[in-house]
Order: structure tokens, then C-alpha cells, then sequence
């Protein structure tokens, strides 16, 4: 392998291309892609008008494909349609294949999954539409969805679809004070719940966290609440808290579906929080679904009798295009994973996708570093032979995680799709496509249909064209599901996203488009280092460390330096059983960094550490380690979003004893 993933390209695996094999990729050369880019870029009102009309169905059609843009933040798409997101990705499925699967629910004992149809699911999608209204919910209203992976869960988001009431989904791994925030912040009047969570064998106790949520949430009319489990004595709060067996009970199985209007707003959104104060991002009804089902046709070639695992938690943009409204708009078989990856073993992965037959599978770096670190062995003996596309999301892949994807997982013979987008961008904007596009090992290859990309200087902000240039990432004209606005502030949505580089959309990473014209993340802007006039990616930097055998994963900061201005610190996790108190191994990996980089790149310290501090979706948060780094560990900000706030004690020690 060489030292340098830009420099090698793996071709399509020719098992994707042999019909006898693989059902015909529907963009099959780099050439159709360029062909049907260009035409997404020059005449988007045909390409988009057309792709509409095929993959959604229209209760009203459309007259003008396209509206306002980045320069005004008046971002309009099919402005006179009129559609329903539930109808699209449910009636029209159990009208021509009502006993089709719609959703596998594999739950957190792997012996219990269980199928949904899509006529059950017009059913039961139905039926809580029904308790909603009964409950006064009314079109524009904003429901607040708090719930583990059972597919009520799904069901929840349809149900405020079919009326028009926005959702706002909670990943239920947040904190009382997190859901408060998110609730209030967005108006909810109603919140969707259960009585407790399962979770790795863990028990969660959902309903309690909620409860104490709603001790400051004076919007908050009624909870309608789940049973998972129906063991805890859950306490109901009289005049507010009912039982969705009860109030569902009551409703018919068939709710018409309310008309939407392409712009009327379909959800809610607060992003990650990685790089700070969480923004409820707003998307509308028409272009989100169609990037969802377009790029669930294109960017994983979904082809009817396909089953689609997409291992995100709802509770993420992620869950919501790709578990949800992707997959269900296509009529496809959904699966929805309720555990975690080792649970009850490191296996869980592999037996779901043999015992689901699953053909697309999408998880994220820090799941595939996980995994890896746990050794090859858990892979062994489990039929992955059905699996054609395998996706990546979330952070930068490391060219070493990369391959033991595509070697390991998917045994050189699917392809790769290292789909770099965000919250704001509703679906997919920079990926490969399966049988088009020869890939890198970390590279997120080329943008999606109507992404006219633009790398600009930081600094100036004036286009870096050609290749071999690095600077920010940037988009220059709307796409169908870019995101409308930040609820209730769209001076805030305009200063973040439209202001920063009058003209663009600014996503805020950065990037280099390669010699090739290949495009590589590099982490956030934020995260770039800067070492004696060398700006640097910590992407780039983590990759080296992660290459020594020893590593498992490795998180990079700069740190101030009188001399060079910054120095760069490693934070280091190293794989189990690999003895921490060597100072040779410190040395190794100081001299590992610089053969791969160069000298420059040295890291001046490194802590070899138990865990990284990361967000509830696995991102790192570089920002906690700057701060320690920095010596302001009593200014931390808000942390309410990281997954195990146990883990920054330890590292406060670490940091202050070295
Ligand atoms: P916040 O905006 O609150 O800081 P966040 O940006 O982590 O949170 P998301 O919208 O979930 O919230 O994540 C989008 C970000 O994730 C991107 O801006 C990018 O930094 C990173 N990302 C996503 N996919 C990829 C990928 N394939 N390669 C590199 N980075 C990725
Ligand atoms: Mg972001």
C-alpha cells in the first residue's frame, strides 16, 4: 500500500458490472456521471424537474422547478406542488405492494427482529396521525420526538408528516438538559416518548429524563407515551401524559393525508453540536425528500428487492434521510437497529447482514475504527456475500479504516461510498457512485447531481480553480434539499451559511481537490493547524498516527507555540492489549508522523490515552482538547452534547500530569 492514498485509484469491483452478479448500475461510466453532472449544473430546471415527476408523486404538480438562491436565502423548489412526505414514502407503496417489508426491526436482542409491511405501516402511521389531531396538533405545529430505535420511532416522523406538523427528533442518548433546550427552543407542544429505552443490554429510563425535561417546558401539552418494555412503574403525570396503545386505539387505520405545499416545512433538526451551540435546522417538504430518494437511487444504486441498513440513530440527519424518508420514498426494505455494534458480541454487524441478507450498508468511521481495533476474528464465518455497497458518514475516513472496510467487510468486491454531507445539506453532496466512479481511500470523490462545488481561499474567499488546491469547501448555488432556514433566526442561518462568502453556501469544512480532481475532506475550519506557515488537516495527521499498528484511533489539536505559532499535540488511543508506558512507542509515533507527512508535522506531544472525548453521534470534539491543552479547563462550553463526560476527567489528569 502506498504511504499516499491520492496516489492510488480503485476501480469499480468488475462484480458490480456483471449482470449475471450484480443487478446494472444505474450510472455505470465516470463519463455519464460528468454527462448528467454538467446538465444538473446548466440546466437544473429540466434535470431536477424531471427527476421530481419521476421519483415523487405529486397530489398538485409543479409549474416553476426553481426560485430565489444563495445570494438572497430565499431558497425555493416546485413552488406551486403540492405533496405529502407520508404519502410518498407509504401510501403509494401500500396501494401496489401492501405486504412488501417495509421495515425490519432487528432490536436489541438479536433474537427478536421483526417485519412491517408497508400496508401495516399505512396502518399504524394512521392511526398516531389520528391521536396527534385528536390531541389538537395542527398543521406547522412542532412535535418533539424523544424515542429509542423501535419503529414507533419511524412511525412517529410519518405521522407528523401526514399532518403537516413539523418534527423535531431528539436523539433519546441526550441529556434532561439537552431535551429541554431542544424543546423549548423549538415550541414543541406535544412530546412523543416511551416508557424506557434498550440499548446494549442497558435499560434507559426515557420517560424519566423526559419528565424531567418538561419540569421547565411550560409549551408542553400532552406526552404521549410508548411501551418498550411495560417493566418500569412509569410515572403519569394526570392531565398530560397518555398511553399511545390507548390513544391510538381509538383512531381509524386510514387518516388522509394533509396537502403540503413543496415549502411547507417538514422537520426540525439540531445539528451535532460538535463545534458548538446547536442550530435547529429547517428543512420543507418536496426538495429534502427528493435529495433523500435521489441519492438513496444513485449514491447506494438501490434497486427494487434490495434491503437497505443504515445503522445512524434516527435521532441524526443520518436516520432520518437514510432510514427513513430515503429508503421508505423508494418502496424499500428498511432496517432499523434498535443495538450497538457489539452487542451482544463484535459480531452484531455481520450477523445482521447475513441473516437480513442485507445489500447496503451504511455506519460510520468511528464504528469501522471500533470494530477494527477489536481484531479481524469477529468478522469469521458470517455470510457478508449479499452486501454491494458499503457507506461511510460523519467524519473523514482514514485510509486505514478505509481499507479494512473494503478489504475485510467487503471483500474487494463492493464499492465504497464515502459520503461526505451534513445536517444542513438534507442528503449527500460529495460521494462516489458504485459503478462510476474508481474511488481513494478517503476520499469522498466527486459532488452529487446539482452540487456546483467551489474550494475558495480562506482568506480572500475568491475560487480556487483547477487542481491541487486546498482551502475551504463551498457551494454555489442552491440544491433541492439544502436546508431553509434556522427555525425562529434566519438572520442567524444567513450569517453562518450565506455571509461568510457572499454568493456560496459555506459548509464550514475544509478541503482539497487533489491532482486528479479529487475531492478530500479535511476536517473543520476550525481544525485546521497552522505550523510555521504549513496549514495543516488534523484529518491528515490523525491518518499517519492511525497507520502504526499499534493505534486504534488518534485525535489531533494545535496548540499555541511561540515559535512556529502553533504546535500540534496527538491525542492517542491505542488498541487493546498494547502496553502504554513505553516511551519508545511515543517516540515511534513522532517518527511515524513525520515519514508520512514530513518533519513539520511532528507532533511536539503526545498522550497515549484510555478514550477521545467525542459527541453522542462519535465525532470528535477537538475543541474539548484545545481547551484542556489550553489550560482553560473551567471554560469547557457546552459538553452537554459528549457521549461520556467521564471521559474529560481522565484527560484533564493526563494533560496536567505531562
Ligand atoms: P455542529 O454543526 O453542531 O458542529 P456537526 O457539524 O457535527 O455539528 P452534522 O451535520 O451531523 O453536525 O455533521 C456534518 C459534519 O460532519 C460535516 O460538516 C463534516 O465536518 C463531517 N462529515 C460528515 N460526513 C463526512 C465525510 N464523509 N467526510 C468528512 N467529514 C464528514
Ligand atoms: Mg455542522
Amino acid at each position: 500500500m502506498s504511504d499516499h492514498p491520492e496516489d492510488t485509484l480503485y476501480p469499480v469491483p468488475a462484480r458490480l458490472l456483471d449482470k449475471a452478479q450484480c443487478p446494472e448500475p444505474y450510472i455505470t461510466s465516470v463519463e455519464q456521471y460528468q454527462k448528467m453532472h454538467r446538465q444538473s449544473i446548466e440546466n437544473p430546471e429540466e434535470f431536477f424537474g424531471k427527476l421530481a415527476t419521476e421519483l415523487l408523486s405529486w397530489s398538485k404538480p409543479f409549474h416553476t422547478v426553481r426560485h430565489g438562491g444563495l445570494d438572497h436565502g430565499d431558497i425555493a423548489w416546485f413552488l406551486e406542488g403540492q405533496l405529502n412526505a407520508s404519502y410518498n414514502c407509504v401510501d403509494r407503496h401500500a396501494i401496489s405492494t401492501p405486504n412488501k417489508v417495509a421495515m425490519i426491526y432487528e432490536a436489541d436482542e438479536p433474537n427478536q427482529s421483526e417485519n412491517i409491511t408497508y400496508g401495516e405501516l399505512l396502518r399504524k402511521v394512521s392511526q398516531l396521525a389520528g391521536a396527534l389531531r385528536a390531541r389538537g396538533i395542527r398543521k406547522g405545529d412542532t412535535v418533539a420526538i424523544y424515542m429509542p430505535m423501535i419503529p414507533e420511532a419511524v412511525v412517529a416522523l410519518l405521522a407528523c408528516a401526514r399532518i403537516g406538523a413539523l418534527h423535531s427528533v431528539v436523539f433519546a442518548g441526550f441529556s434532561a438538559e439537552a431535551l429541554r433546550d431542544r424543546i423549548r427552543d423549538a415550541n414543541s407542544r406535544l412530546v412523543l416518548t416511551s416508557d424506557q429505552g434498550k440499548r446494549g443490554g442497558k435499560t434507559i429510563e426515557t420517560k424519566k429524563i423526559v419528565d424531567e425535561a418538561l419540569m421547565s417546558c411550560p409549551s408542553v401539552e400532552t406526552v404521549i407515551v410508548c411501551q418498550r418494555t411495560g417493566h418500569s412503574e412509569v410515572p403519569m403525570t394526570a392531565g398530560r401524559d397518555v398511553w399511545w396503545g390507548d390513544e391510538v386505539s381509538r383512531q381509524p387505520n386510514y387518516l388522509a393525508p394533509e396537502a403540503m405545499h413543496s415549502e411547507d416545512p417538514l422537520f426540525l433538526l439540531y445539528t451535532s453540536g460538535s463545534t458548538g451551540q446547536p442550530k435547529g435546522v429547517m428543512h420543507t417538504t418536496a426538495g429534502y425528500l427528493l435529495g433523500a430518494a435521489a441519492t438513496v437511487k444513485y449514491v447506494f444504486d438501490y434497486h427494487p428487492g434490495d434491503i437497505f441498513a443504515c445503522m445512524a440513530d434516527v435521532g441524526w440527519i443520518t436516520g432520518h434521510t437514510y432510514i427513513v424518508y430515503g429508503p421508505l420514498a423508494l418502496g424499500a426494505t428498511t432496517v432499523l437497529f434498535e443495538s450497538i455494534p457489539t452487542y451482544p458480541t463484535p459480531s452484531r454487524y455481520w450477523e445482521l447482514i447475513a441473516k437480513h441478507k442485507v445489500t447496503q450498508f451504511y455506519t460510520a468511521p468511528t464504528a469501522i475504527r471500533a470494530l477494527r481495533r477489536l481484531g479481524d476474528s469477529w468478522l469469521e464465518g458470517h455470510d457478508l456475500s449479499s452486501l454491494r455497497v458499503l457507506g461511510t458518514v460523519g467524519e473523514p475516513i482514514n485510509p486505514e479504516a478505509w481499507h479494512w472496510y473494503n478489504d475485510k467487510v467487503g471483500k474487494g468486491r463492493c464499492a465504497i461510498v464515502d459520503t461526505y454531507w451534513q445536517t444542513e445539506t438534507g442528503s449527500h453532496i460529495v460521494t462516489p457512485l458504485p459503478g462510476a466512479i474508481a474511488t481513494k481511500a478517503g476520499s469522498a470523490t466527486f459532488p452529487f447531481f446539482g452540487i456546483d462545488l467551489a474550494i475558495l481561499d480562506p482568506v480572500t474567499g475568491k475560487e480556487l480553480s483547477g487542481n491541487d488546491v486546498t482551502g475551504v469547501l463551498a457551494v454555489k448555488k442552491a440544491w433541492p434539499s439544502i436546508a431553509r432556514t434556522i427555525f425562529g433566526d434566519h438572520k442567524r442561518f444567513m450569517e453562518t451559511y450565506l455571509r461568510p462568502y457572499p454568493g456560496y453556501y459555506f459548509t464550514g469544512d475544509g478541503a482539497t481537490r487533489d491532482k486528479d480532481g479529487y475531492i478530500w475532506i479535511r476536517g473543520r475550519v476550525d481544525d485546521v493547524i497552522n505550523v510555521s506557515g504549513h496549514r495543516l488537516s488534523t484529518a491528515e495527521i490523525e491518518s499517519a498516527l492511525i497507520m502504526h499498528p499499534t493505534v486504534a484511533e488518534a485525535a489531533v489539536i494545535g496548540a499555541n507555540d511561540d515559535v512556529t505559532g502553533q504546535c500540534i499535540h496527538a491525542f492517542v488511543c491505542l488498541k487493546p492489549g498494547i502496553s502504554s508506558h513505553s516511551n519508545d512507542l511515543s517516540k515511534e509515533l513522532v517518527l511515524q508522523v513525520r515519514k508520512v507527512i514530513g518533519p513539520f508535522a511532528a507532533p511536539k506531544k503526545i498522550y497515549l490515552v484510555e478514550d477521545l472525548p467525542k459527541t453522542r453521534s462519535g465525532k470528535l470534539m477537538r475543541r474539548i482538547l484545545r481547551k484542556l491543552v489550553a489550560g482553560e479547563k473551567d471554560s469547557l462550553g457546552d459538553i452537554s452534547t459528549l457521549a461520556d463526560p467521564s471521559v474529560v476527567a481522565a484527560l484533564i489528569v493526563k494533560v496536567e500530569s505531562s
